[in-house]
């Protein structure tokens, strides 16, 4: 059964120095094909989680489970093989490298697998044509607009096919419509299969997603499928 687990949070805490409990005993199950919402107002704890699902932090108590793998169970470079190969991140600040084509922001995605550039540079542009810019593959970061940047984040977050896909905040820099661009992304990527986790404090975004999540004080207070994602 646990083989349908992406992520499993067993009883995890996460307390920082000065006795604050970022979080507070949270148990969460994720199945491979899910698309769900983290949400909650600033300080519930989600970026803590991120971290936490993301293995780039551990935690102070209780059991996560990630594509398997138990990460007490992982030394730190271990930890850092199963990130660069089964996670994608996306992040508000799109993170790509400026002055670099959009083509090779994508292929350096691939960097961690040893696949040759030409190999690189192919599979970046079938995930750029994929999110919709394969007319910008020589365009610089400084180019395009926020939508596409982040776009382009998107592209080299799943350009290795990972796992699971995590976005903190993905359209919180983003004009209303640039966003809805980028949310629809997702869920197109979440029914052609790809398992997406998303922070965000909007909940109309959240809304918007078959499942919400919801957070608050370092806890899981709510947990829900849209009727939509019941009916099917
Ligand atoms: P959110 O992402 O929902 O805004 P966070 O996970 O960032 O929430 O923060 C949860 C709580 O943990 C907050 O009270 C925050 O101040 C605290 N916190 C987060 N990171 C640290 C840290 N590195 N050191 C101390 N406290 C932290």
């Amino acid at each position: 059964m646990s083989a349908a687990v992406v992520v499993g949070l067993d009883e995890v805490t996460k307390h920082y120095p000065g006795g604050v409990h970022a979080l507070d005993g949270v148990s969460l199950t994720v199945r491979y094909g899910e698309l769900v919402a983290i949400v909650g107002p600033s300080g519930s704890g989600k970026s803590t989680m991120l971290h936490l699902i993301g293995t780039l932090d551990r935690p102070s108590s209780g059991r996560v489970e990630i594509d398997g793998y138990d990460v007490a169970t992982l030394t730190d470079r271990q930890l850092s093989a199963l990130r660069s190969s089964r996670i994608g991140f996306v992040f508000q600040q799109f993170h790509l490298a400026p002055g670099v084509p959009v083509l090779d922001n994508v292929a350096d995605g691939l960097l961690y697998a040893g696949v040759p550039l030409r190999d690189r540079r192919r599979r970046a542009e079938a995930a750029l044509v994929r999110v919709g810019l394969g007319h910008r593959l020589d365009h610089r970061p400084h180019e395009l607009s926020g939508g596409e940047r982040q776009r382009v984040a998107i592209a080299r977050a799943v350009v290795g096919d990972p796992a699971l896909l995590l976005a903190d905040e993905p359209t919180g820099n983003l004009d209303s419509a640039s966003g809805a661009g980028v949310l629809a992304l997702l869920r197109e990527l979440h029914a052609a299969g790809t398992t997406i986790v998303v922070i965000t404090h909007d909940l109309e975004i959240a809304a918007g997603l078959p499942r919400q999540v919801q957070m608050r004080d370092g806890r899981i207070v709510a947990d829900h499928l849209t009727p939509v994602a019941v009916a099917g």
